[in-house]
């Protein structure tokens, strides 16, 4: 399958990403990851990235593009994706769009990961200590990222579901029901468990 996940930071769309590609098949590609390995790595991209992700702001729309669809290009997104955290404006959604046709090859569904705010806060907390990722310690910058899902990111909800591709899960609660509401939405979307 297909897939795009939307959900803001620490909705819990990586773990889930991982869970719905042992299920469904696909490949996982987690924009964030990307961006920070390049950053450890200190490749040009990473140094661009950096500036903008330690302030909590979005990788310019060019970036992202190139980079997202370059990595598409690779023979093993044939047998479907996962994209996690791409796209996250409407630009990038109309780039994706505008490739998948090139290919033939449309989105099955766009899953979003409904979740309120206080509940993220605690999450993105968490996380910073486990993962020790700085751009989750930072109050400024967990404001500010939240703030650009609100003014960037949300818009895409109204974008596929003009497309008929939104699916809203609840995304609050139990790591293994929150994995069975997705897999649910995406059996009956045509998707087969265990296509992998
Ligand atoms: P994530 O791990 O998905 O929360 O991404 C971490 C950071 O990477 C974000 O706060 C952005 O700075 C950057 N980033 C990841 N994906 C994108 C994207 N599609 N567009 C712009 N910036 C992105």
């Amino acid at each position: 399958m297909r897939i795009v996940l939307v959900g803001p930071p620490g909705a819990g769309k990586g773990t889930q990403a991982g869970r719905i590609v042992d299920r469904f098949g696909g490949v996982h590609i987690a924009t964030g990851e990307i961006l920070r390995s390049n950053a450890e790595r200190g490749t040009e991209l990473g140094r661009t990235a950096s500036r903008y992700m330690d302030r909590g702001d979005l990788v310019p729309d060019e970036v992202m593009i190139d980079m997202v669809l370059e990595r598409m290009g690779e023979g093993d997104c044939a047998g479907g994706f996962v994209l996690d955290g791409f796209p996250r404006t409407v630009p990038q959604a109309e780039a994706l769009e505008r490739r998948l046709e090139e290919l033939g090859c449309p989105l099955d569904a766009v899953v979003s990961f409904e979740i309120d705010e206080d509940e993220l806060r605690d999450r993105l907390a968490g996380r910073a200590e486990e993962q020790d990722r700085a751009e989750d310690d930072d109050e400024g910058a967990i404001r500010r990222r939240l703030k650009l899902f609100g003014d960037e990111t949300k818009p895409l909800l109204d974008f596929y579901d003009d497309r008929g591709l939104l699916v809203r899960i609840e995304a609050k609660g139990d790591l293994d029901e929150v994995t069975g509401r997705i897999a649910a939405a995406l059996a009956e979307r045509g998707g087969r468990a265990g296509a992998a």
